[in-house]
């Protein structure tokens, strides 16, 4: 089969490569639908850790081919469209145990210390494996990890309490956020980036008000329509400018949830703020338990997550991919590559 693997840092290459094999506790999926995600962009790069070679890719659509037991997996048949988790824990360790797989040290990641699935198939645990509703397009689906990421990050807050919000990085996570934001009846979100297209699809999505941080100052404009800043910040561009701008947004007492790997550090750092405002800063990592969650608002289409794919590959192409994603092209935002037609 065809895979798109990183052997050295900065490359990508297509190579033919044997189906895996599966164990008793796997579960093999043809790939159709594959996103890339700013994690797989650092994998090539290298500022994201991962052991190569590697196959790439963690967020996808596809159809089971095989399972390792039927008795472990009953309601898995062959054909049945699926989604995964882009990782698991080792299910053995005290983190494990405690239902802190997302933090197990030996925690298998696809696309980074296990093969992803930028290729015809690939194979994983079978309690990473979940099936997908009738009504639910492998088009659709291929979003479900960031769904979940997503669902996960605003379930930190207690949205009943928050009436107005910023939402710092319009990518394909950044606009989830804001979706739900209004769908929990956030009064006014507002939302932060660079790119024009970015900013007019958050606000066919909903998106109060938005601002090019290219043109317009973040702080000064937040504090002329909220004069105590607001009272939650998603983090979710990835960079330290952003965090810096979310800590000087909010209002005190707010909340903070950051979201994105930030892998830069920061220059200057004045950390009075935590004292003099005392914001509720959060992580969020991965989707955790939020993957049902995920599939029934798409179930429900609630979500706008076709009109976010803007480009679309075949998987020979994957660096020609990638590289509109790194790009940064402007009308770019979704990428996806067909592994299948
Ligand atoms: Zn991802
Ligand atoms: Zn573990």
């Amino acid at each position: 089969m065809k895979a798109a693997r990183v052997r050295e840092r900065g490359m990508i290459v297509i190579e033919e490569v044997p189906i895996p094999e599966i164990k008793e506790k796997e579960v093999l999926i043809a790939v159709h639908r594959v996103g890339i995600c700013g994690t797989d962009v650092g994998v090539v790069d290298g500022h994201v850790s991962a052991t190569y070679p590697v196959t790439l890719g963690h967020e996808y659509s596809g159809v089971v081919a095989k399972v390792g037991s039927p008795r472990l997996t009953p309601h898995l048949k062959v054909g049945d469209p699926v989604v995964s988790g882009g990782g698991w824990g080792c299910g053995e360790c005290e983190l494990c145990n405690q239902g802190l797989d997302l933090y197990c040290k030996n925690r298998r990641s696809l696309g980074r210390n296990v093969d992803g699935c930028m290729a015809e198939y690939i194979k994983v645990d079978y309690r990473a494996v979940s099936k997908l509703p009738a009504t639910v397009s492998l088009d659709e689906a291929q979003n479900v990890v960031n769904i979940g990421c997503s669902v996960r990050a605003v379930r930190k807050l207690d949205l009943t309490k928050i009436k107005t919000a910023a939402v710092i990085g319009p990518g394909n996570a950044g606009l989830m956020i804001l979706q739900l934001l209004k769908m929990g009846g956030v009064a006014k979100v507002v939302m932060a980036g660079t790119r024009d297209f970015r900013l007019e699809m958050a606000r066919r999505f909903g998106a109060d008000e938005a601002v090019n941080i290219r043109r317009e100052d973040l702080a000064k404009k937040i504090a002329g329509w909220f004069p105590f800043g607001v009272d939650a910040v998603f983090e979710s561009s990835g960079t330290t400018g952003g965090l810096q701008s979310a800590f000087d947004i909010i209002k005190s007492n707010g909340s903070v949830v950051v979201f994105s790997i930030i892998t830069e550090r920061m220059k200057e750092f004045d950390p009075s703020f935590l004292y003099l405002k005392e914001p509720i800063i959060y992580g969020s990592k991965g989707a955790g338990g939020a993957f049902p969650e995920a599939i029934r608002l798409l179930e429900e289409k609630k979500l706008q997550i076709l009109p976010m794919i803007t480009h679309r590959f075949p998987l020979v192409e994957t660096a020609k991919a990638f590289k509109v994603f790194s790009d940064k092209v402007a009308d770019a935002l979704r990428i996806v590559i067909d592994v299948r037609p």
